[in-house]
């Protein structure tokens, strides 16, 4: 682990900086995160598909001095770069190097003894290790604050009770992006601690996937729900041998209970097929199921943490009985420290006792197994990726074509949603749906791309100019259903 020795003694990076990665997922990935956070140094993980602007926002608002880059994304740091409001100090590349490469490599980095490793007084509870990315309940992306004590209990809760398997070897498929933190707890934190034998992929490739499954003989899968459709449904599923996988662990967004079933029937050698819920600012995991799942459960709560519910329209806490609905709130030692420099809006997100809310409203059943029912903050969820209206929506009101716009999601059976606007044209203004959403796409990585555009004469609002999204949830669904 000597990048981070390299980091803290060459580049002469220290506590209470950060560092960025930039990457897709690769064999390089978990030891340069692990290098920047044992020196104290903060991380903070950067979705490989993003746009030079999204690149430039994250950089910019977790005051990243330095990044580690994947050689095939370099293209667009340089793009961003002309929008950082600091220069970067440091730019380390993975990948193969090249001659007269005037980068540093990680490689070259990494080479070191190691032996020298810096002593660093980190606080494991104070200290910021980790800086994902969420929108959380409202709003723009905000970095979100975890200590490596956040990090570190949150695999010992995943794992207490064997919720998780501990055995050395075990096959796994590593596919979930690590930048996310269902990726980063999966296929990085519990996989290192537990010694799995990792397959890691760096995108979903119909055939990749199905081949590494068949070759490398993987029983266990962490993945989204569009891939449960996929196993589920997909024709050329019947084409490999995928009889090595023994369980299957669906997070991130809604999994139907239809689409579970249908997939028992189709891998009927499958032990089990159960899901887990947490949020990027639980470290991320509140909930899991048992190997003996109750299907439409996202599980019941990890060791150490308690929930609480609050009434959707009042806010008052509710008591909790079995079928009561409400809004779920978690405390425990995985919950954040906060959004970084954003006091206000951590504020907003916390109960005066500490408790997270997490915007998600679910039931529980007499044996505390939680439902998930609605989501009531803004957050869109495409293939389990966060899409934050706000974003879009402040985008879109920057043309000048557009006085008013609300972005909301629609319903996809593979993607689990996908983003709608409403948009209401500046007067004169000739712009078409159709150029609008494509000049709106061209700004934001894949997973944000727009679905339609549809004028409107006024986006509903109440009366302190709040946008009224559940009307226009309720006019999108009543259009589909027309269809
Ligand atoms: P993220 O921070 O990107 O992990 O997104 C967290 C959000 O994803 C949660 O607040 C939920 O809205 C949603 N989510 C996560 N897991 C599940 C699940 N099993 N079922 C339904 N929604 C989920």
């Amino acid at each position: 682990m000597s990048l981070g020795t390299a980091i803290y003694n060459d580049l002469g990076m220290k506590k209470g900086s950060v560092m960025a990665i930039l990457s897709p997922n690769c064999l390089e990935y978990v030891p340069v995160l692990y290098g920047i956070m044992m020196v104290g140094v903060t991380a903070t993980t950067l979705n490989p598909g993003y746009t030079p602007g999204e690149i430039a926002y994250q950089l910019n608002d977790s005051k990243a001095d330095s990044i580690v880059i994947h050689a095939a994304l370099l293209d667009n740091l340089k793009k961003a770069e002309p929008e950082l409001i600091k220069p970067l100090k440091h730019v380390v590349v993975i990948g193969d190097k090249p001659e007269n490469s005037e980068h540093l490599w990680y490689d070259d980095l990494a080479a070191g003894d190691g032996e020298s490793l810096p002593k660093v007084d980190i606080d494991v509870k104070r200290d910021i290790a980790l800086l994902p990315y969420s929108s959380g309940t409202t709003g723009r992306p905000k970095g979100v604050a975890l200590s490596n004590f956040n990090l570190a209990v949150n695999v010992t809760q995943t794992q207490d009770g064997g919720l998780m398997p501990i055995e050395h070897g075990v096959k796994q498929l590593a596919l979930l992006p690590l930048f996310h933190m269902y990726g980063l707890l999966m296929c990085g934190n519990i996989g290192v601690r537990s010694g799995w034998t990792m397959s890691i992929l760096p995108a979903f490739d119909p055939v990749e996937f199905l081949e590494t499954i068949q070759n490398d003989k993987i029983e266990l899968m962490h993945i989204v729900p569009p891939l449960v459709v996929f196993l589920a449904k997909h024709p050329l599923v019947d084409n490999y041998d995928l009889t090595s996988i023994k369980s299957i662990f669906s997070a991130a967004a809604p999994l139907g209970r239809d689409t579970a079933e249908l997939l028992a029937k189709r891998l009927p050698w499958v032990d089990t097929i159960r899901q887990g819920y947490g949020m990027t600012e639980m470290s991320p995991v509140s909930h899991l199921d048992s190997d003996q799942p109750t299907m439409g459960s996202v599980g019941v709560l990890v060791s150490n943490t308690e929930a609480k519910f609050l009434d959707p329209e009042s806010h008052e806490e509710i008591e909790v009985t079995p079928g009561q609905v409400g809004e779920l709130c978690i405390r425990g030692p995985q919950v954040m420290l906060g959004y970084l420099n954003r006091p206000e809006e951590t504020d907003a997100t916390m109960t005066s006792d500490g408790f997270l809310r997490t915007g998600d409203v679910g039931h529980m059943d007499e044996k505390n197994h939680l439902f998930i029912h609605d989501r009531l903050k803004e957050l869109i969820k495409v293939k389990g990726l966060q899409v934050a209206p706000t974003e879009l929506e402040d985008h879109l009101i920057s043309h000048p074509s557009v006085s008013d716009a609300a972005v909301i999601a629609r319903y996809d059976e593979f993607a689990g949603e996908l983003p709608k606007a409403y948009v209401v044209k500046t007067a004169g203004a000739s712009e078409t749906e159709e150029n609008i959403r494509e000049w709106l796409n061209g700004l934001h990585a894949k997973h944000k791309h727009l679905c339609e555009v549809e004028f409107i004469d006024a986006i509903p609002k109440n009366p302190s100019g709040k946008i009224l999204r559940r009307l226009l949830r309720d006019k999108e669904k009543a259009s589909q259903a027309e269809k």
